[in-house]
Parts: C-alpha cells; sequence; structure tokens
C-alpha cells in the first residue's frame, strides 16, 4: 500500500501514520517529494488497509501497489526517478553515463592503459573484473585479490570509479573496498543471498538480467537489494537467450521503455555481450542511447585480439572517443543530459 500525505501534512502526522503501519508489522518506507510525502507500507497488505488510514489526519489518499515488487515499483516513487550519484557521476533521471574498461584485469600494463584510453575518450566510470564467471571451469577465471587490487591502482591513476563483478559473497568485503559500483552478473541474478547480503553492503549495484529471466523476476531481484535499505540500483539488459544463432544474445532493448514505465531505477544497456562481436557493438549502442537508456557499459581493450576473454566483442581503444561522441548525440536526441567532456 501506499500512503499519501497531505501537501503540508506535519512531522507528527507522518509519525503517527509510520506508527500506525509498524504496528501492524509492516515497514514504512518513507520517500520525501518536493511536494507531498508518500510512506510505502511495505508487508501484508490486509492488515493495513484494516487501518482504514483515509481518514487519519495528514493523510491524502491511499493507493494499492499493484507490483509483486514494492520498493522498485514506479507507483510508488510518484514520478521521481532514482539518481544514482557515484564519485559525483550521476546515472538516472536526465543523466546519462558511460561504464568501459576491458572484459577482464589481465595485468596491469592492460588495466592501466585501458583505463587511460576510456577516461580520455569520455567515459565516465571504469569496468573490470577480477572475479569471472567463466562457462567452462578450465577458462580463465580472474585475478582475483590481485585483480582487485589493480583496480584499486586504476582508481587511484585516473580518479574513475570502479565496476566490478562480485561473485561470491565471501569476497564482499574485499569487493566492497575497490568497488564504488558492485556488479552482480546475469548468471547471479537470481542469487538472492547474494542480493541481499549486497543490499546490507550499501554499495551501489549494478543487477544484470538473467539470460532467461523476465522483466518482472529482474525487477524482484532488484527489490531483494532495496529492501535491505540500499537505494543506489541500477538495472542492466544485457542479452537474452533466443532461438537466434546469428549473434551472442537478443538485445532485448524494448526492456528499455518498458522498465522505465515498470521502475523508477536507472536503465543501463550492455551491447558488448549481447553482440559478442565488435561489428555489432557501436549500432546497439546508438540504438539503447535512442532508446532512452540511463547509461552503457561497453568493452574495450587496447589490443582486444590479444585478450584473454571476450576479445572479438571488445571495442578498440582507438575509435572508442568517436563513438561515445555519437552515443552522447543520442542520447541528447532521447532528452538526456551528457556529462561534459573532460
Ligand atoms: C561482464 O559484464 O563481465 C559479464 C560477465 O557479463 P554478464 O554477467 O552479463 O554475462
Ligand atoms: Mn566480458
Amino acid at each position: 500500500m501506499m500512503i499519501v500525505m497531505r501537501e503540508g501534512a506535519s512531522e507528527q502526522e507522518l509519525g503517527s501514520v509510520i506508527a500506525h503501519v509498524e504496528s501492524t508489522g509492516a515497514r514504512a518506507h518513507v520517500i520525501r517529494g518536493e511536494v507531498r510525502t508518500v510512506i510505502g507500507a511495505i508487508g501484508d497488505r490486509e492488515p493495513v488497509a484494516g487501518l482504514a488510514l483515509e481518514g487519519h489526519a495528514g493523510v491524502d489518499h491511499v493507493v494499492p501497489i499493484s507490483r509483486p515488487y514494492k520498493l522498485a515499483s514506479a507507483e510508488l516513487a510518484h514520478g521521481d526517478r532514482t539518481v544514482i550519484d557515484v564519485l559525483g557521476r550521476r546515472i538516472g533521471g536526465e543523466h546519462f553515463a558511460t561504464i568501459a574498461g576491458p572484459c577482464t584485469v589481465e595485468s596491469r600494463d592492460v588495466l592501466l592503459e585501458a583505463a587511460q584510453a576510456v577516461k580520455d575518450a569520455g567515459a565516465q566510470l571504469l569496468r573490470g573484473g577480477a572475479y569471472k564467471p567463466r562457462t567452462s571451469p578450465y577458462a580463465f577465471q580472474g585475478l582475483g585479490a590481485e585483480g582487485l587490487r589493480l583496480l584499486a591502482e586504476a582508481r587511484q591513476v585516473t580518479g574513475m570509479p570502479i565496476v566490478t563483478e562480485l561473485m561470491d559473497v565471501r569476497d564482499l568485503e574485499a569487493v566492497a573496498e575497490v568497488a564504488d559500483v558492485i556488479q552482480l552478473g546475469a548468471r547471479n541474478m537470481q542469487n538472492y543471498t547474494l542480493l541481499a547480503e549486497v543490499g546490507r553492503s550499501g554499495v551501489p549495484v549494478m543487477i544484470k538480467r538473467g539470460l532467461s529471466a523476465t522483466l518482472e523476476e529482474l525487477l524482484m531481484a532488484s527489490e531483494y537489494v532495496l529492501k535491505e535499505g540500499n537505494p543506489n540500483v541500477m538495472l542492466c539488459e544485457r542479452g537474452i537467450r533466443t532461438f537466434e544463432t546469428g549473434y551472442r544474445f537478443t538485445l532485448d532493448l524494448m526492456a528499455v521503455p518498458v522498465l522505465k514505465e515498470l521502475t523508477h531505477l536507472p536503465v543501463i544497456v550492455d551491447p558488448s555481450h549481447a553482440a559478442g562481436r565488435r561489428e555489432l557493438v557501436p549500432s546497439m549502442a546508438l540504438a539503447a542511447a535512442a532508446a532512452g537508456a540511463d547509461g552503457i557499459i561497453v568493452e574495450v581493450h587496447p589490443e582486444p585480439e590479444h585478450a584473454i576473454c571476450d576479445g572479438p566483442q571488445q571495442l578498440h581503444t582507438d575509435g572508442f572517443a568517436d563513438l561515445l561522441r555519437r552515443v552522447e548525440q543520442a542520447a541528447e536526441l532521447a532528452g538526456k543530459r551528457v556529462p561534459a567532456a573532460v
């Protein structure tokens, strides 16, 4: 249930409504808008409905939240959009941001070269995996702790915030020390214990859509993080599995406008993992921006021919700046503000 307070309702009236809601065992989630305050009653609907809060002092009206996800729902946000501020880089609302870097942290030289190049090209955040989810257990699994150390160095040298994947809850503390955004990969989208732990960590999170997950399942995953009190969640469309074999995954760009109807959370698109080969990445990056995405995450490498993983889909650092300018133009056409070039 969503309890919309009257314009100018007093703190005392608000406190009283919260106390009533909590007396049923539900949790009161307070959202202070510019004009009105809204309280989301998160829990069993019936006992809250039984409070007949319409008649309570300061309450304007009460509306049920029809979706199974509550905190993630656009209904609860009442038109407001979540804007995530990562060390001054803003994502969501009218802000468009680019996350770029190599698939994995391979070596100090490659990481620092890639980081400097994507920064010079105008990307805001640096990506790179220290822990890699690989289909084969015999494939390179990432540098682990050493990879995190190198990411910390890249962050120090370039000043760019870091986006890196967490796969195992046992690594949370170490990853959270370096990550400005924790990435939860497609294969972990429904790892509910991991989602909840990351929720408790308070570090901003990017949840990638599972290979065969519906949008509702993706939103329910975000609810696990939000429920723990971490509001800084972004969603990422990275391609889903369909019958088509002409490319690695089908990039579901319809997810962008539909997610924006359903949720206030920022929506990022990953054209690299969907495409599987770099020739397809520019057109899909442009299309994502034009579709209204709040940002893109894209793999860029100084020498993709020699990359340890995902070589065929990684863009060359050369030429990345030109692509980014065009992506930003597309984002502007879709009504976004892009950060001023550095
Ligand atoms: C990645 O971004 O490094 C990655 C492994 O992506 P996904 O989880 O979408 O496959
Ligand atoms: Mn990759």
